[in-house]
This record gives structure tokens, sequence and C-alpha cells, in this order.
């Protein structure tokens, strides 16, 4: 006998519309609800079961299709978090009405139907309500069938003070005044039939942007009162987006309108609500006259991600949480690809190496974790929403791409999406049309990137007439287990040969293979274009041909792929730190901000694991470095210099000033910093983050005192997250001291908190303090933090690297497990014994 899985709802009745009435209450944080749910009986039954948590149930009755009305007993498990309703006759065959009546509280962990509060323009605290239901919260707010599959149409009505505005998944019907004094009824139309996790309202004081019409669906921004101006540009992307994906998957946009709505408390970066999307202010809210580049790349990312999933998620929808990679990749590699049709200039596929770089750090963990596994229990999918799912899923689907032929994989995609529309899918739906589609072997090319951990390291040797090229699975830690391993890789390879440069798109399915070009290989980029989710080691005469032509023979994502895999390779003991250090000073005229961003990246890695005195020589040879490059770009905004290199003059700045620790750099940061406070439009703007950072990092009493106001006085969302996260930065005990207490004493927002206390673990000259802090708060943080961001806050810990704070670590997190993320816990482990690993495989390294 097996155990009744009390986390699976049965299907022998299923729910087709819901009415849903709630009258939130934003004084008390309570709101009452009433739902009324068409449901179909597939068989007799004596009882019903959906899911319901945090709510308390005042009756219960089923309405059958000949009027008759059967009252029921109801029973609730909190810690299934399921609802039984048991009836003393049984329920026949048919369509019936259940109809509930219940109420529940307006939670504070931002999830569920839950509270925000805000500064209003009047400078008073301001309420508002919103919902965040994935993965299984909408049971907090009604009794439903919470599961994806159980997909149903919905009509709200929401009673609520009459100056308020109300918003929900579908267009206002109508607003009625209520004889109840100052409230109003507000009813909204029926929404397409969907999941409960995409059922979103918000109620609140909001101003909106004029709608623009998308087909028939007007667009529309919302933000609390007074920041109605930094809406535009989500405005233009939106709209450009949704009419980018409406041609991609020719099909229009699903919904009768699209509201992007900023709330002021929320725990992730945006929820794809049909027709409702909510996001952290930071992530929607901007203003293009401030912003600098990266800032305004993120609003564009996010606005594109979540607007890709009305198609792909919400019309199209998994089966179970096990499916909910193909999700959240395919909405990552949408969102690339909508921004890169929007801003070409910006180059957003070759920026998106450098996240395909931080899902490959992890994937390359023995504690690392297939893209798709099996999914029992609800909760499991909490911890995928991670960098593999995301990351390395919309990496392996841009190699698939690349390799089928960017026409091809698109009208695969839509007849996917027609197949499966208001329905439910699995990974195994999409292989098919793409194999219907483009008649390729796809699935099992896939399988290997998508039910096997890791990815494989590329070796690439010489042979008379050709290459040999190999593969092995690619391990920071060497401890030969999975050699076994293998993968279907697609591999892209451009070569310089006595007969002229050779382009070829070949499958590497076995451990080894011979590619035969027909005359004598000079240099050979495998790899190219770096769509490829693997790393490639070169013969010694293959990467010295490579280094000798670095910037002809290469493009810039292959030069960042060279310099990404060295790094990893000198991670993992398979490369020298020295010959490393010798290929970053090739380095003296690059231009491309990806290749800079992961130098820098492993230096700041690099000067957490090295000793005090070894950093000092490390910085020193940086300085050699990055003095002549800012001395090239200069302090101020050349003529016709694009975006990217203008963002690359404050990366190079920042990285003088604080890694390479350069007293002429850090003195002219602060003057300029001064001007900046006198006269702010004279600074260009991408070198305000490099300011801010390089005056906390020499930072004063002062200086700290003026962030703070600074973070409280922000006049925007990325100024606000600016100054609040470069507290962490500072050096001085007394001022860590007083961050630290930031993260708990109420003056920074939640969603904030933990992320701000990440940032002062990998502070090396704050870590051992912030570790201490952390472990002696430890359950006031699980308390006020939202759940999803405890895993997060953690991965802070890979900066503790020494063997004391390593063991210490691992004591206490087995004393103190994470529930929501014990993968990510691993993880965090792995990393941090790569770097104490390191530690010691270079203690004598630099000593004179
Ligand atoms: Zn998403």
């Amino acid at each position: 006998m097996t155990a009744e899985k009390l986390y699976r709802l049965p299907a022998t009745v299923t729910p087709e519309r819901y009415q849903l009435r709630l009258t939130p209450d934003l004084t008390t944080w309570t709101f009452g609800g009433e739902v009324k749910i068409s449901i179909r009986v597939h068989e007799p039954a004596r009882e019903i079961i959906l899911n319901a948590a945090e709510l308390e149930v005042h009756s219960a009755s089923v309405r059958l299709a000949d009027g008759r009305v059967l009252p029921c007993g109801v029973s609730l498990d909190a810690q299934n978090e399921r609802a039984t309703l048991s009836f003393a006759e049984i329920v026949p065959p048919g369509a019936g009405e259940l109809q509930i009546q219940f109420s529940g509280i307006l939670n504070d962990k931002l999830h569920g139907f839950y509270r925000s509060t805000y500064k209003g323009t009047d400078g008073k605290d301001k309420p508002l309500a919103s919902t965040q239901f994935e993965s299984t919260d909408a049971r907090r707010a009604f009794p439903c069938w919470d599961e994806p599959a159980f997909k149903a149409v919905y009509q709200v009505t929401l009673v609520v003070d009459e100056k308020l505005t109300a918003v929900s998944n579908a267009r206002v019907l109508r607003e009625t005044p209520l004889p109840e004094k100052g409230k109003k009824e507000v009813v909204f139309a029926d929404s397409i039939k969907m999941s409960t996790y995409l059922v979103a309202f918000i109620v609140g004081e909001f101003e909106a942007t004029e709608p623009v019409l998308i087909g028939r669906a007007p667009l529309r921004v919302l933000a609390v009162p007074g920041k109605r101006h930094l809406a535009r540009f989500a405005v233009e992307i939106g709209k450009a987006s949704l009419e980018h994906f409406s041609r991609y998957y020719d099909i229009p946009y699903p919904g009768d309108k699209l509201d992007l709505i900023a709330i002021p408390d929320f725990a992730s970066g945006a929820m794809e609500n049909l027709g409702a999307i909510t996001f952290r202010e930071t992530a929607l809210l901007v203003d293009t006259e401030k912003a600098t580049r990266s800032e305004l790349e993120r609003v564009a990312d996010v606005v594109s991600h979540e607007n890709a999933h009305m198609w792909f998620g919400d019309l199209v929808t998994m089966k179970w949480w096990n499916g909910l990679w193909l999700n959240e990749a395919f909405a990552t590699f949408m969102e690339m690809l909508a921004v890169d049709a929007w801003k070409p200039q910006w180059r957003r596929w070759d920026s998106f190496t450098v996240s395909r770089a931080a899902a490959m750090q992890v994937d390359g963990l023995k504690s690392t974790r297939p893209i798709e596994f099996p999914v029992e229990r609800p909760e499991e999918a909490a911890g995928m929403f991670d960098v593999l799912t995301y990351e390395k899923g919309a990496s392996v689907l841009r190699m698939l791409e690349q390799y089928l032929g960017a026409g091809a994989f698109r009208d695969g995609i839509r007849l996917y999406l027609r197949r499966h529309e208001y329905a439910n899918a699995e990974t195994t739906d999409l292989w098919d049309a793409l194999e219907d589609s483009t008649k390729q072997p796809v699935r099992s090319i896939m399988d290997t990137w998508i039910f096997q951990p890791g990815y494989p390291l590329i070796g690439v040797e010489k042979t008379a007439g050709g290459l040999r090229v190999s593969q092995q699975i690619f391990r920071y830690l060497q401890d030969g287990s999975d050699r076994e391993r293998k993968w279907q890789v697609p591999i892209f390879l451009r070569a310089g040969t006595s007969a002229g440069v050779v382009e070829k798109v070949l499958l590497l399915d076995q451990p080894e293979q011979r590619i035969e070009l027909g005359s004598e290989v000079e240099w050979a980029v495998v790899n190219a274009g770096a769509h490829g989710f693997y790393r490639v080691r070169y013969s010694r005469e293959l990467i010295d041909a490579l280094k000798r032509g670095m910037h002809q023979r290469l493009s810039a994502v292959e030069r960042f792929c060279l310099l990404n895999d060295t790094w990893a390779s000198t991670l993992a003991g398979l490369a020298e730190l020295n010959d490393y250090l010798n290929l970053i000073d090739l380095l003296r005229e690059e231009n491309d901000v990806n290749v800079w961003t992961t130098v820098i990246g492993s230096c700041h890695h690099l000067e957490r694991i090295l000793d005090d005195a070894q950093c000092a020589t490390v910085a020193k040879r940086l300085r050699a470095l990055l003095a002549p490059a800012v001395q090239r770009f200069g302090w101020s905004a050349k003529q016709g210099e694009s975006d990217l290199e203008s963002q690359l003059r404050g990366d190079l700045i920042a990285a003088l000033g604080t890694l390479a620790d350069d007293k002429d750099c850090q003195e002219r940061a602060s003057e300029l910093f001064a001007q900046y406070e006198q006269s702010p439009a004279n600074v260009e703007r991408n070198l305000i983050p490099a300011l801010v950072g390089i005056v906390a990092h020499t930072g004063t009493a002062a200086d700290y005192q003026k962030f703070y106001q600074k973070f409280k006085n922000a006049q925007t969302p990325q100024e606000e997250t600016r100054y609040l996260f470069a507290l962490g930065n500072f050096r001085r005990p007394e001022l860590i001291d007083r961050t630290l207490e930031l993260t708990l004493n109420g003056a920074v927002r939640t969603q904030n908190s933990p992320y701000l206390m990440r940032g002062i673990l990998l502070n090396k000259h704050a870590r051992e303090k912030a570790w201490a802090f952390m472990k002696s708060h430890w359950d006031e943080m699980l308390r006020q933090y939202p759940d999803n961001s405890i895993p997060r806050m953690c991965e802070g810990i890979v900066g503790l690297a020494t063997p004391e704070l390593e063991a210490d670590a691992r004591d206490f997190f087995a004393q103190h497990p994470v529930k929501q993320g014990s993968k990510q816990m691993e993880q965090h482990l792995e990393r941090l014994r790569v770097a104490v690993e390191c530690k010691h495989r270079w203690k004598d390294f630099l000593r004179a």
C-alpha cells in the first residue's frame, strides 16, 4: 500500500469558474471573502478536497444542477494546507456550484494576500495590499484547487474604499458605490482559463500612465502617488516587447488589458500574473535622465521577461512544478531576444555570457542538480528559482536555437503554443513540437542537458589535417566521480587553416571525435559565438596561437570565454594562477565591458581568498593594468562613445579605486563625488556607481552618515538601493556594526535586508563581524525576512574563505538547516570549499 499523497489533490471534482468576492480592510489587515466555484463532479463523492491555508471557513455548501443545496462540514488540515468538505449524502456526478464564506489576514511575509506600506507624498505612512501566489500561496487568499493543472476562469469582485484603486487580472466591468459609506464595489471581467498561481488583486492609492494599445489591449504602468514620472521607460519597453512577442509567437496577447504595477514591498523581482504583472519598484520605475545603462537594462529585462510569460507560462502552463524550468528558462531566453531586438547597441546576447558564466559556476559543483528533476511536494519547487532554472535553462535553449537555426526553432515554439494554449504541457511536449517542425533529434540532444547535472570540458588538440575534440565532465573539486557522464554537444567551430578560415557546426556525441578539415590548423575557436554551455581546454600550442592573436582571432565574447574558462580551470587546479594573471596582462588594449566584467569579478574572488600581503601584490599588478586603461577612457564622456563604453569607464574606475586600491583614483573619485553633489548633471551618470563604491570603500563616519541620508531621502528606487547597498561596503568596524544593525531594526525593507546582509558577508573587511551577527540573529532573520530570500542571503557565506570560518559555517548549518533551499546551501558550502582549497594551494603564491 502506498501512502496517500496529501499534497496532491484528488481530481474527482474539478473547478471550472471561480466567482470571488473579497473585502480587504487596510486598517485591521484582514479580509472577508466569498467564493462561488462552478465545479464538475466526475464520480459520486462524499467529500470534496481543496487547498486552504491561514483561512477561517465560516460556511460551505454545494448547489446541484437540480437546485438542491447540500450542506457540508468543513475540516481544515493546517499541515497539508487542505480543507475537506464532508457531505451527509453523496454528491452525484455532473455540474454543481460550491459556495464558501471565509476570512483571512493580510500578512507581512510578502506572500499570499499581503500588506505593504510606503511614505505618501504628505510624509505619512500609507497602506496597500497586493498578492504573490506563485508557487502555492493562492490558498492563503481563497479556498481553491491550488495546482497549476487545475485551470479555470476567474471573475473577481473587490469591495474597497472609494478613493482606492483596485486591479485584478482582467479589465474593470463596473465600479459601483455601495450603500455602506465610503465603499465601492469593483467588478472585473472573466479572466482567461488559467492556473491559480497567476491570479492577482492589488488595492491601494495608485497613479496610472495613459493607456497605449497593444492590438486591442490597453497597456498601463501603475505606481504609488508621486512616482508616475518614473514609468515612461517601462511603457516603452512594455509596448515594444509585447509587440515583439505577438509577432514571434504569432498569437495575439491573450489578455484583455495589461497593467504593470510597482509594489513597494515585493519578495522577488516581478510576477507574471496574467494582465496584472507586479514588480518591485527598482525593476519597473526608473528615471531615464539619471539612471545608468545597467539600471535601464534591468528594467528592460524584467519587463520583457514577464511579458514573455503571458504566453509561455500563462497561456501554456507546466503540468506540475517539475516543469517550472521551461517557464523560466524560456522567459529568460525571450527576454534577451526582445531586449536585443529593441536596443541592439546594448548587445544583450553578449552580456548574457555573464549570466551563463554564473550558471556554470554553480553547475561545476558536485552539489549541482539537473535542470529538471522530479518534484513531489510543491514546496520543493521553491528551491528551483535559481541560476540553473533561469540561466542554465536559457543557455541550453539558446544553444539549441543556434544549432537548429533561429527560424526553425521559432516555428517549433509556435507549434507548441498552438497545441497547448489554455492548457498544460510538459517538457516532452516541447521536444515533440520542435522535432515535428525541424525533423531533428531534439529530444536525444536535449535530454543530456536537461536531465543530467553539470556540463563538459571540451579538450581540443591538433591532428594531421584537422582537430581532435573530446569531452569529460568539468568539476571544480576533482574527486574522479561521474567521469563516464557524456553529453550531445553542439560544437560551433571556427579555425584558421593553411587553406583559410573554416566554420563548422557539428554534434559531438562520442567521448572523442576527429574533425577532418583537410588542411593544417593554425588556430581554432571551439564554442565560436559563445552559445555553447561548456568550457574549452585547448592544447598548449593552440592556446599560444590564440594568445598571439587574441584581438584578431577572437571576438569579444570569445575572449570572455577564454578568460572565464581559464579562471575556472585555475580554481579547479587544472591551470596555474600565474598563467591566469599573465593572460589578464594581455588585455592592455581591451575595450569590451563583458571581458572586463569577468576579469574584475575573478579578481574580487581572488581578493577574498588571498591574505592581505598577497592581495597587496595583486593590487599592484592590477594598478599597472587598470591605470592606463582608465587613462585611455578618461573621467568624462567622449564625443560619440557608446553606452557600453561609458559603462566600462565606470567599471574600470571602480576596480582601480577599490580592488587595486589606487590612491590617486580614490582622491579623484572623492572630488568628483563632491562635484556631483553640487551639480549632478555635470557628472557622467554611468560613473556614479563607481564614485559611490569608492567613497564607501575609503569612507569615514561622515561619509556613512551622508550615504544613509541619501538612502532615506532617495528620489528614485535606483538611488535608494545604490546608497543602501553601499553601506555594506564601508570598512571601519564601527560602521560595519551600524550596517549590521540596519538589517533588523526596521530601517530597511525586508525585501532588501537579506541582500544587504549578503553584501556585508562578501565584504572581506566585514565578514567575521557579519558572520557572528548572522549566527546570533538567525531566528530573528527567519522570522522577519521573506522565505525565498534566506538561501539567497546565505550565498554570502562563499566569502568566508578561511579554514576556521568554513568549519564554523558547516557546523552552524548542520545545526540550522535551511529548509526552503537545502540544495542551494550545499552549493554555497561547496563553493566555499573550493575557495578554501585554493587558499591552501596558493599559500606560497607571490611570496617574496
Ligand atoms: Zn519568470
